[in-house]
């Protein structure tokens, strides 16, 4: 089965889910669930930053050394460009059908970029595509075509 179609999300056990053609994800219907996420995923893999339009200097700092890169390299290290970051139609779909959380909703210092996002299946978020967390894993977008080219192999 192809690893890319597929996410493990625990909630109260194993299940597993479809982000091409699947059911909505839990979090982007339940906005107190995605926000809930979201502190986990600040807490453990300190996702931020607050502001992407800022320097933000300290944040990409401290990402620099955790990734053993140059700062210049840590801040393309994205979201956007995440293996986790599940960027298909149906989630597309998916964010447009509930109302979504809004940046300042996670955090009053978090500024809203307006940037766009998608849904991360590590810590079932919906994410700013100009963020990133320590998690960061090379491999994204996941695109429907991506995914679709991957099941070839
Ligand atoms: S795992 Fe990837 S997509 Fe998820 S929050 Fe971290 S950087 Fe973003």
């Amino acid at each position: 089965m192809n690893r890319t179609l597929l996410i493990k999300i625990e909630l109260g056990g194993e299940e597993e889910e479809n982000l091409v053609d699947g059911e909505c994800p839990e979090p982007i219907k339940d906005k107190k669930l995605n926000i809930a996420n979201h502190h986990i995923c600040i807490a453990k893999a300190n996702l931020g930053p607050a502001n992407p339009k800022k320097t933000e200097h300290q944040f990409w700092l401290m990402k620099a050394v955790k990734w053993g890169v140059p700062e210049y390299a840590a801040r393309t290290m994205l979201c956007s460009n995440c293996e986790h970051y599940y960027d298909t139609k149906m989630i597309r779909e998916c964010m447009k059908k509930y109302p979504q959380i809004t940046p300042p909703e996670v955090d009053p210092s978090w500024v809203d970029t307006k940037d766009g996002g998608a849904y991360c299946d590590k810590y079932d978020i919906t994410c700013t595509a100009s963020r990133t967390c320590d998690s960061w894993e090379p491999g994204g977008p996941m695109t429907d075509e991506k995914i679709a080219k991957e099941g070839e192999e």
